[in-house]
């Protein structure tokens, strides 16, 4: 067989089987077993089908192969079978996720909250200065977005000491690997169509993954709502991008409605009409749906900020509007776990509730004694500054020697950072599949739910979840690499 040592990240998306807590056998976070004279001819034939039907991303070893579509492909790392999945925990995360999109508009109306939150970040961190900037800056114009269009991603994992599902972020700007999860629920389900007898399963059990069509259609209705024919979505992406086909699947989608521009294009080919449209190569853009934008590294210069503003300056629908998009960083997470304050957004009793219980600990540096129990018991937290995209927190005696760092230099700097409780997931043993190999390893997954919320004036057009995003990695990673705090994982560009 192809078994190998895990070398680095071995992430993987699977798609998960719908277990009742009925059925509960001890397996409930399990892959389901495969026959191991059968592994190695599901490996080939797994890949062979991701390879057929598109689900890879750009090979990190082919120069060119996030400039290039058609170059430099490798299948997308994958879970070799589904994992079954307690049915509870999914019906608590479907529940909230409308309750999430309402909160994360409810937040981005109140300006002076997410001001007032983030002042103290301002000062240290100059890219949510930045972004706060072009907030401030539309506070001063009064500028009121009519038409809101919010595709996120509240992801979250199980506490195994508690058996409680707990968020670990909500997404709200370029969610993204809503189409490799797509596809892999579709390998999984013709794997197993395939080899029912063997594998003792019935494909049907396979949760069908709606993410690409929710979405697409959630873009095309905005779009509809902008009320302009000649107008189109403008995707923007990154110059370089191993992720385009997980994007691909939307834009094909939407096909002729399309076009994909670089920050640093839109300023240069982007012109505002007096009457506030936006206007690309003489196309007027109804909905700017950012796929780039959410880190430091999407600004290189001046012209990527210019262009930032322009598009919020305009009056295309922004998915998301800078004020979305700041409801999305850890800070306003952090603020919102605090007493009383999910009250001044949401009126329904039963709905605070609901949300506050999958809150998770979470504290500013300004506690002292947080602080301290964080220095002693390192292992029991995860410090995370205002970052997305992956590989940005920090753990172990690397979060420890931070910590002291900070505290030492009395520095202004721990303001860039949030604490939070670390989760631990239940662990099971999975067959990881990457770069045309595959390892057996303990796992521990974590769970998205995607959402829509489109909204004009006072009316609600669309709040609702769409569909699912099961990521799964070696359990060993939280204890290695992870835990030193560096390098991104390859395959976490997850926002
Ligand atoms: P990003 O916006 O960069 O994705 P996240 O908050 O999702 O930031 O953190 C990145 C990854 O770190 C998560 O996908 C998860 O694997 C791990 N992680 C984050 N928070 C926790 C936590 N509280 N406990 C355990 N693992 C966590
Ligand atoms: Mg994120
Ligand atoms: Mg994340």
């Amino acid at each position: 067989s192809s078994l190998r040592p895990v070398r680095g990240g071995v992430v993987g998306t699977a798609a998960p089987v719908v277990a009742t807590a009925e059925g509960d056998d001890g397996r409930r976070f399990g892959q389901l077993a495969a026959p191991s004279g059968l592994v190695d001819e599901l490996v080939e034939e797994a890949l062979v089908w991701c390879s057929q039907h598109g689900l890879v991303v750009g090979d990190k070893n082919h120069p060119r192969s996030g400039k290039a579509p058609g170059v430099g492909l490798l299948h997308a790392p994958f879970a070799l079978l589904p994992m079954s999945f307690p049915k509870v925990y999914w019906e608590q995360a479907l529940e909230l996720a409308p309750l999430f999109n309402e909160l994360v508009h409810r937040v981005s109306l109140d300006g002076d909250f997410l001001q007032q939150t983030l002042a103290r970040t301002k000062e240290v961190d100059p890219f949510t200065r930045r972004l706060l900037d072009i907030h401030s800056k539309m506070m001063e114009l009064n500028k009121k977005e009519d038409i809101q269009l919010g595709l996120t991603r509240s992801d979250y994992m199980v506490d195994g000491a508690t058996d409680k599902l707990l968020q670990v972020e909500l997404n709200t700007i370029s969610t993204s690997s809503n189409g490799l999860a797509c596809g892999v629920s579709e390998l999984h389900r013709n794997l197993i169509r395939h080899h029912e007898r063997e594998l003792g399963l019935d494909p049907a059990s396979v949760v069908g993954n709606t993410a690409i069509t929710q979405h697409a259609e959630a873009l095309a209705t905005a779009w509809a709502e902008y009320n302009n024919q000649s107008a189109v979505v403008l995707v923007v992406v990154q110059a370089e991008e191993r992720y385009m086909y997980d994007q691909y699947w939307i834009t094909v989608a939407l096909r002729e409605m399309t076009i994909r521009k670089t920050m640093a294009e839109i300023e240069a080919e982007g012109d505002l009409r007096p009457d506030g449209t936006l206007v690309i190569n003489g196309r007027p853009v109804a909905v700017v749906y950012f796929r780039a934008g959410y880190s430091p590294a999407d600004y290189p210069s001046e012209a990527e900020w210019r262009a930032r503003l322009l598009i919020e300056r305009s009056s295309s629908i922004k998915c998301p509007s800078i004020a979305h998009h700041l409801v999305g960083t850890k800070k306003i997470q952090q603020e919102l776990a605090k007493e009383k304050v999910l009250e001044r957004f949401l009126d329904n009793k039963s709905d605070i509730e609901n949300v506050r219980k999958c809150f998770a600990g979470l504290w500013s540096l300004e506690t002292d004694n947080i602080v301290n129990s964080a220095i002693e018991s390192p292992e029991l937290f995860v410090l995370k500054p205002q970052r997305e995209g992956g590989g940005n927190n920090i753990y172990g005696d690397n979060l420890r020697e931070t910590l002291i760092r900070l505290r030492k230099d009395g520095s202004n700097e721990i303001a860039a950072y949030i604490l939070m409780q670390r989760i631990f997931p239940p662990t099971s043993p999975s067959y990881l599949v990457r770069e045309g190999t595959f390892v057996r390893d303990n796992v521990v997954s974590e769970f998205g739910i995607f959402g829509a919320y489109l909204r004009n004036k006072d009316k609600v057009i669309i709040n609702d979840q769409c569909g699912y995003l099961l990521r799964t990695k070696a359990a060993s990673l939280n204890e290695g690499r992870l835990s030193t705090g560096y390098a991104p994982d390859p395959y976490v560009v997850l926002t």
